[in-house]
């Protein structure tokens, strides 16, 4: 047995990385510096969009991509429910309403069949939450889109990286927002980005992380002193730091070699995993490559005795940093007080019952990986039905 704990999750930092901040500590600008623009550069060369804006973390990603989308009172947004909540609460914060549409069972991607049934006159945006990395059906989802004049904003915190049909994720929808915590993709330590093609919604963008405030002098309406600046909408103090921009300029060089080591190491648990009794495999669509934020498997539960608490519990006493990727959005108290009924999506409580999400980092060793599957597989056989 190990002795110390395998998190399902971390950074992987180099001295390049270290020195990137402390050239920023030693600069003028801590903040609304160089630093933010070279960022969003790269960001913007890296997934192909024409505009990128850096905000403070994901959660402000997508409450900004929501504002720019003129979400408001009465809107209702169609989303996952196999998502962390700030997906949905970022509606919430524009007044808006989250309706939680069932997940594919296979891909546990959110199912297009059931956008459809989930829509209303009311529907005005669709954010899919590209789930453990793996790309959304997003041609089915772009066609429902067109079809009834929504917006269409992916959630891409585990998808940086990853490609739909060739495509890098950042450009399909009308945004993409990203998040740049420790276990994601890429780190800022807190962090995330909105990318987009469209020209209006990023000159909203910049607005919102910032106070909704101006100095541009072709936008300002009244006076324009040298001292002169106007707030135009009502904004947020949404701002990533130079320090935290440094970090992630340095960090998005490593990105291919970072998800490189992730479908590796998730290739080894495919490989020992598949055909094995008591376990399911995440499937993948060959006409995308999943960034492979996590990998989550579910514990057949016909096929082994105890319900997959036991199996979490006895992996964590293995010092296996097991976890749940998601607990259904609408079963947290906050949801179910705003109304929100249990049996809503079926396949997302199905695999909310059976899976587990093993650790999965680039900073992993071999051993590590063989250390899990070992362990996954002793349990399983252990408590499989005769
Ligand atoms: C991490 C995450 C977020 C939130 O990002 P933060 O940077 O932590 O605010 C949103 N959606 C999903 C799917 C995430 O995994």
């Amino acid at each position: 047995m190990r002795e110390d704990f395998l998190p399902y999750g971390r950074q992987w930092l180099d001295d390049d990385d270290i020195d990137a901040v402390i050239e920023v500590l030693k600069s003028d600008y801590l903040t609304t510096g160089p630093a933010i623009d070279k960022f969003e550069e790269k960001l913007k060369e890296i997934t192909g969009a024409k505009y990128a804006v850096a905000l403070s973390n994901g959660t402000a990603a997508l409450h900004g991509a929501c504002f720019a989308a003129g979400i408001g009172k009465g809107d209702e947004v169609i989303t996952s429910p196999m998502t962390f909540a700030a997906t949905s609460n970022a509606v919430l914060y524009c007044g808006g309403k989250p309706v939680f549409a069932d997940i594919c069972p296979d891909t546990y991607n959110i199912n297009p069949e059931d956008i459809k049934r989930k829509i209303t006159d009311k529907t005005k945006a669709i954010i899919p939450v590209h789930y453990t990395g793996q790309p959304c059906d997003m041609d089915e989802i772009i066609k429902i889109a067109e079809e009834y004049n929504l917006f269409v904003i992916e959630d891409g915190a585990h998808a940086l990286g990853a490609s739909y049909k060739g495509r890098k994720i950042g450009t399909i929808g009308d945004m993409t927002t990203f998040s740049f915590h420790p276990v994601k993709p890429i780190t800022t330590g807190e962090g995330g980005a909105v990318t987009t093609n469209n020209e209006d919604f990023y000159e909203k963008l910049m607005l919102f992380r910032s106070h909704g405030i101006t100095r541009d002098k072709n936008k300002l309406l009244n006076d324009d002193a040298a001292w002169y600046y106007e707030q135009h909408v009502l904004g947020y103090n949404y701002r990533m730091t130079d320090i935290q921009a440094a970090l992630g300029y340095s960090q998005l060089d490593k990105l291919d070699f970072f998800i490189e080591k992730r479908r590796k190491y998730a290739k080894m648990y495919d490989d020992a995993f598949r055909g094995f009794e008591g376990v399911v495999i995440p499937k993948q669509l060959d006409n995308s490559l999943s960034g492979w934020h996590i990998y989550v498997i579910q514990i057949d539960t016909d096929k082994i005795r105890p319900d997959k608490r036991v199996i979490f519990d006895e992996l964590r006493i293995r010092n296996i940093g097991v976890n749940v990727h998601y607990i259904p959005v609408y079963y947290h108290p906050y949801y179910q007080k705003l109304g929100y009924k249990k049996g809503l999506c079926p396949q997302a409580e199905r695999l909310y019952d059976r899976m587990l999400t093993l650790p999965l980092f680039p900073k992993m060793t071999k051993e590590d990986i063989m250390y899990v599957i070992r362990s996954v597989k002793e349990l399983i056989e252990s408590y499989r039905l005769r």
